[in-house]
């Protein structure tokens, strides 16, 4: 289909609480209007200061999720490349921060010509101009924004003023999507629809009515419930969407389409209903998902694990490549501070496989260590992650290589066997913001390898987010001792995978390969990590 002469654009807001699951509301729409043949991407606006999340402490905001053109960006991001199975970019991601730098910098070259700069129109207008810029660039039908926080938000205020400034520009090419909560009282028996009549209400103080409403509930909404809502928020009764709780977010594009979600947007924004979406890849991996023949248990050992969204990307692409081998996956979340030398063997039982987690700072690295060496000598199956392929290494030279107090420079500025250490031209960048290696980077693969059975070719890339790299001048004594790094950087040398020969499967990544593993296309290293677990237990 050809790209749409005029660009629709939807805006997602959130009302009630947060947390409602706007951004998988949007892919979900996203990938109805997909499978009916629209090109579409989506945008996260998000209302905090920082210029990106990169800074943010994934306690606050979870993981950072990071684009193939180096962007560290919100974790929605992720939700939208999994469920679309198409790239975003630095500017599918946009902060208050990243807003007001640009002004700020604006104001510094004098571009504004002596005028007083203001929240409205300076602020404003570079919203309007971050919004409009994805549909400039006429590869897209649709572009969905979703506006962070919720309603009534200070933070929020310029995003609702721009957006609804853009719709009093756009008239039929944008439409208002806006997500609440109907919560249950289970004294009475009794969902209830006041929190959003307030929150509509909340919105059309800020001059947005909404198109469409998407209710989440507990329970099913009533037509009558429906209708009480439509009446009192002036949406159209079939424009109420009811939003159901499902066993899984993947669930959510067919209970949208069974709710016709993606028909009522097409209609109100003018366009042809198209092919009724099929979705027979998704159905299939749904079904595969629902019904696994095996279940497999694997550790996950990292230093947030009270925290999942730390992890989110690795623990969807766990479900993905559990589905494609047909098994489930049970995830056993790890605390690195808590793992010892004699509680290891209690902590792992039962587990079929190792990861070991991204990860910043010396808080929990004896804990991996100890878990590495585990998985090594045990024969369990091992797979580590940009931090974990490090820490792999140091346990590596530590007990084969007897370089007894060999670290990372980031840990141990001191030792005397800096195996992972800081490259050349990080070493003289103080600023902590968007400073690492970062986005994509090709990586050749020996034929010889695991990771290249894996792949099924040599030549790939993948995405990177770290600062400190294995450090070649111990190379030759890592290979001698069976240590092979299989995976090299063709332009800097730079070691990006390393692997034990004699192992089941073993094999640390300097690169996150969890960033770009999607419902269709799940990751090849981890559908070869999970075939390895369920190997290794026959
Ligand atoms: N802290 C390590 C580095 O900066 C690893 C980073 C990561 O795991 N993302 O190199």
């Amino acid at each position: 289909m050809k790209i749409l002469s005029t660009t629709k654009y939807i805006f997602v807001t959130g009302g009630v609480t947060s947390s409602l699951g706007k951004g998988i509301i949007a892919s979900s729409l996203a990938k109805l209007l997909q499978a009916r043949g629209y090109k579409v991407t989506i945008q996260k606006l998000d209302p905090y200061i920082n210029v990106d999340p990169g800074t943010l402490n994934p306690y606050e905001h979870g993981e950072c999720y990071v684009t193939e053109d180096g962007a560290e960006t919100d974790l929605d991001l992720g939700h939208y490349e999994r469920f679309l199975n198409s790239p975003t970019s630095q500017a599918n991601n946009v902060t208050t921060g990243r807003i007001y730098q640009s002004v700020i910098n604006k104001e510094r070259r004098g571009d504004y010509l002596g005028k007083t700069v203001q929240i409205i129109p300076h602020i404003t207008d570079e919203i309007k101009k971050y919004i409009k810029y994805l549909g400039s660039k006429k590869k897209f039908d649709v572009v969905i924004s979703e506006i962070g926080g919720t309603v009534g938000d200070i933070e929020s205020l310029p995003y609702i003023e721009a957006v609804r400034q853009l719709k009093w520009e756009m008239g039929t090419d944008a439409l208002f999507i806006h997500l609440t909560l109907v919560p249950y009282l289970s004294a009475s028996g009794e969902l209830k629809t006041k929190p959003t009549q307030h929150s509509v209400k909340a919105l059309l103080e800020n001059g947005v009515q909404p198109d469409v409403l998407v209710l989440r509930t507990e329970h099913p909404l009533s037509p009558g419930l429906k209708e009480k809502v439509a009446l009192f928020c002036n949406v159209n009764k079939e424009a109420v969407i009811e939003s159901i709780d499902v066993p899984t977010i993947y669930e959510v594009p067919i209970k949208m389409k069974e709710e016709k979600l993606d028909e009522i947007v097409l209609k109100k924004l003018g366009l042809p209903l198209g092919e009724p979406p099929e979705l027979k890849d998704w159905n299939d991996f749904l079904f595969r998902y629902k019904n696994p023949k095996r279940e497999v248990k694997v550790a996950l050992i990292g230093k947030y694990v009270e925290l999942r969204d730390a992890y989110k990307s690795i623990s969807e692409a766990l479900i993905h490549s559990g589905a494609a081998n047909e098994c489930r996956v049970k995830v056993e979340w790890i605390h690195s501070e808590r793992v010892n030398e004699e509680n290891i063997e209690r902590k792992l039982k039962g587990c079929g496989g190792i990861i070991i987690a991204p990860g910043f700072g010396y808080r929990g690295i004896e804990g991996k260590i100890i878990a590495a060496r585990y998985a090594r000598l045990n024969k369990i199956p091992f797979f580590g992650i940009c931090l974990g392929m490090q820490i792999a290494v140091i346990e590596f030279a530590r007990d084969v290589l007897n370089l007894c107090d060999a670290d990372s420079t980031e840990m141990n500025s001191e030792t005397k066997f800096p195996v992972i250490d800081l490259m050349e031209e990080q070493k003289e960048i103080s600023d902590k913001g968007g400073t690492m290696r970062l986005g994509a980077y090709s990586c050749h693969l020996k034929k010889d390898s695991k990771s290249y059975a894996a792949y099924g070719k040599s030549k790939i890339t993948e995405r990177h987010r770290h600062r400190y790299e294995f450090n070649d001048s111990y190379l030759k004594l890592f290979e001698d001792a069976g240590m092979r790094a299989v995976g090299v950087n063709p332009e800097t040398n730079l070691v990006e995978v390393i692997e034990i020969q004699d192992h089941p499967w073993f094999v640390g990544v300097q690169f996150h390969p969890e960033y770009s593993s999607t419902v269709l296309q799940p990751h090849p290293l981890f559908v070869a990590f999970i075939k390895s677990v369920l190997d290794n237990i026959k």
